[in-house]
């Protein structure tokens, strides 16, 4: 959270409809992924959150966008190509044209600044050639948006291959038990013969070390990274100390989840307020879209002619 920057954060619930899902379960994981954010930190009076799907100029906007986007481009995301193999049997267009929609969201709100992991940046550079393109055709009507990234900017899954995902089964779940973090920590996949032979300063080659860096202490990644060179910790110590950081930054989120969980109400407020305060602005935009694009008719002028 920048408390310098209007902060707004998202729950794509029309992206998550690109792939196999089960209508009857989407309502309580939309509201499991606002209590999520909330838990682990979201202020509703201090952000904006909101559900994608409440704001139909999302899509809107999309449908405008992919007239300036060329096909070309869209087929080159590497995404697509992964997410096509994942679900051959369900190649929709919707999967194709998901990074329009995704260049819609943060166009929207003429967001210039995007937190996103690495694996994002191929989308977000693509919505800033989409705004180039726009901006180049109808005139000038996008900022240029920039990527954030954290300091573990690409965690990759338990089995250290994939991305860190709970479709794949590879994930840690930020509401798990102490037990069930320590449990699926245990046989998480390591390479301590590769780090060991890797040049100085390039210890992020494992994962394990990544997620320190995201939860840890600057005196423990410090030492993990002197240690594990020199055969000076374990990888199961190691992996305890992960733990052990994510419990003390994931406990609190856990208890806030519960009292939220409780109180129901307190998150459907939040999306509400949110989703009024961002139809506004999508509105706003909207209106200069359509103006720009002429497809506004307005008395005096085209009836004039
Ligand atoms: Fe990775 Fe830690 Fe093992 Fe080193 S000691 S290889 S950082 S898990």
């Amino acid at each position: 959270m920048l408390d310098d920057h209007d902060c707004i954060f998202c729950i794509v619930d029309w992206h998550a409809t690109t792939v196999p899902y089960d209508p009857r379960e989407m309502p309580q994981r939309i509201f499991d992924a606002a209590l999520v954010n909330i838990a682990c930190g979201l202020d509703p009076d201090r952000c904006t959150l909101f559900v994608q799907s409440a704001v139909p100029e999302h899509t809107e906007l999309c449908w405008a966008l992919m007239t300036v986007c060329p096909m070309g481009d869209l087929g080159r995301m590497t995404q697509f190509k992964q997410k096509s193999e994942q679900h051959r049997e369900n190649v929709n267009a919707g999967l194709f044209a998901y990074p329009v929609l995704m260049a819609a969201d943060i166009l929207l709100y003429k967001a210039t600044r995007v937190p996103v992991g690495e694996d994002q940046l191929q989308h977000l550079e693509l919505a800033r050639e989409i705004a180039r393109h726009f901006n180049g055709r109808y005139g000038e009507t996008f900022p240029e948006c920039n990527a954030k990234l954290s300091p573990a900017p690409r965690v990759l899954g338990l089995d250290g291959k994939a991305k860190m995902s709970k479709s794949l089964g590879n994930h840690l779940g930020v509401l798990e038990t102490p037990e069930a973090l320590r449990r699926k920590l245990k046989p998480a996949y390591t390479d301590p013969q590769r780090l060991r032979r890797s040049d100085p300063g390039r210890p992020e080659i494992c994962n394990i070390f990544t997620m320190h860096k995201g939860f840890s202490t600057a005196d423990v990644v410090e030492r993990i990274d002197r240690e594990c060179r020199v055969a000076g910790i374990g990888c199961g110590d190691c992996k305890l100390l992960l733990a052990d950081a994510i419990d003390a930054r994931l406990g609190p989120a856990r208890e806030r989840a519960a009292e939220l969980r409780a109180n129901p109400g307190r998150v459907i407020q939040a999306l509400d307020a949110g989703a009024e305060r961002c139809r506004a602005i999508a509105r706003e935009t909207m209106r200069e879209v359509r103006d720009r694009m002429g497809l506004r008719v307005a008395a005096g002028k085209a009836g004039d002619r």
